[in-house]
């Protein structure tokens, strides 16, 4: 399949820098279709939304509390901290010059309660707003019921006629049938060929069935659709165009309001904020982004950053095709280490907000993954999974581009936060050899300072 060699040659004359995203090359698009708030069309999701997604995590918080006792700590909140990285930032503008100017900030959803992931935000979130909705139509419970009450088993026994799929390269899966089985559901997680074995290992573990595909994210996906929905019984959580997982996702919004609050962090217009996110289908940096640009309106801006061989929400929003295309019909192979961005086609829920709110998209190299990883377990002691440490090289490329001056901002005061998505379920041993790998790709670039 894919488009033959005249087509391709059309899109590339209309979209030049095709070419170097055809060869794999890293780049940086600044989106042509980015509007300031006034101007933004009505979008299918609004600041109340996120507002009542809030609110079910607060209602479920007293039954996350028992079943995750991780989650204790933060009341039955699903939270991770806001971490500042001087040490990286030194390291990162020594490395991948030129130099940031401001703050560099990591936020550490590689610590997340539950699924060690970003996951644990929007995949939870659709499950939990799933089983609210069973649960109050059966009668089971209302709003204002203590919802400790869904750790009984009578509630148990009544979600064990239930099913839920979910297709997943890894992350979304564990996330998913994490909750799922606690909740007493029956659950299918179908699993891209990319999917590590850990991952599979772990979801069995936990009651949930395994089913493992040869193809990528986008057969996988396919496949568990069309079985989950023959059954009647069956919901299935679809990542490739959800509401559910981009509000579960969009409530990080509300939370680093909060978190930036107590740091006396400002945002406005003398102190942007620039925020740079790993992505797949562009679910959960779409939320994320449209939440923070309800809170922060234009004065912060997003960036997504997706592998060279995965470009997928890039090539959407640059031909204006979106979900119409994946990166196949291009050429392009798909093949990342990058768990979590192995993704060839983009979410059209998520795209067709996210095509007015991001700033830009760039592109970054596997082996730049590793160096960072490694270079922040050895300057900050913190431990990623490599497709989560894609942000740092955001604010050298923005600092890089005229997108400040075009803005009219002086980057002086800026505050940039390199979104972190994943890491805190890999095993040692996997993570040693990560580092291993990222230290022997370091000796080049060491020599390089
Ligand atoms: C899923 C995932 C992402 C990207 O999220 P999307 O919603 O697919 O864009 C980024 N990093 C990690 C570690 C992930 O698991």
């Amino acid at each position: 399949m894919g488009f033959s060699a005249k087509e391709l040659d059309i899109w590339k004359q209309e979209y030049p820098l095709l070419t170097e995203i055809m060869d794999h090359k890293p780049v940086l698009w600044m989106n042509p279709g980015l509007k300031e708030m006034a101007d933004v069309p009505v979008l299918p999701v609004t600041i109340n939304d996120i507002k009542e997604a809030e609110q079910l995590w607060q209602r479920f918080a007293p039954f996350l509390e028992i079943e995750f006792p991780e989650t204790i700590a933060t009341n039955g909140i699903i939270e991770s901290p806001l971490k500042e990285i001087a040490n990286m930032k030194d390291v990162i503008n020594h490395a991948f010059p030129p130099a940031i100017n401001g703050d560099l900030y990591l936020k550490c959803d590689n610590e997340l309660p539950i699924a060690g992931s970003i996951k644990a935000r929007g995949g939870v979130y659709e499950v939990l707003h799933h089983a609210e909705q069973l649960a109050k139509e059966a009668g089971l419970v209302k709003e204002n019921d203590n919802y400790e009450i869904f750790s009984s088993e009578k509630i148990k026994q009544f979600f064990s006629q239930y099913s839920i799929g979910v297709g997943s390269t890894g992350n979304l899966g564990l996330s998913i049938g994490i909750i799922s089985a606690k909740l007493g559901f029956n659950v299918s997680v179908y699993m891209s060929a990319d999917a590590k074995q850990w991952k599979k290992d772990l979801l069995r573990e936990k009651g949930a069935t395994v089913y493992e595909f040869d193809g990528d994210f986008g057969e996988a996906i396919s496949a568990g659709r069309q079985k989950t929905l023959a059954d009647p019984m069956a919901y299935f959580v679809d990542d490739e165009d959800s509401k559910h997982l981009f509000l579960g996702y969009s409530v990080a919004a509300l939370r680093i309001q909060n978190q930036l609050e107590e740091k006396n962090i400002k945002v406005d217009a003398e102190h942007p904020l620039f925020v740079y996110r790993p992505c797949g289908v562009g679910g959960s940096p779409g939320g994320i982004a449209f939440g923070l640009k309800q809170v922060f309106g234009d004065h912060v801006h997003c960036f997504f950053v997706e592998p060279t061989h995965s470009p997928a929400v890039l090539i959407g929003l640059l031909t204006g095709a979106k979900e119409n295309v994946c990166v196949q019909d291009f050429g392009i192979d798909n093949l990342t280490e990058a768990d979590g961005l192995a993704v060839g086609r983009p979410s059209r829920f998520a795209t067709s907000i996210s095509e007015h709110l991001i700033s830009g998209i760039f592109t970054v190299e596997d082996d730049n993954l590793y160096r960072l990883l490694t270079l922040l377990v050895d300057n900050e002691n913190i431990h990623l999974e490599p497709s989560s440490t894609a942000g740092l090289l955001g604010p050298g490329q923005v600092v890089h581009s005229s997108y400040m001056e075009s803005k009219g901002l002086d980057g002086k005061n800026a505050t940039h936060i390199a979104w972190a998505t994943g890491g805190a379920l890999v095993p040692k041993s996997d993570m040693k050899k990560f580092y291993e790998k990222g230290k022997e790709l370091n000796v080049n670039l060491y020599s390089l300072i």
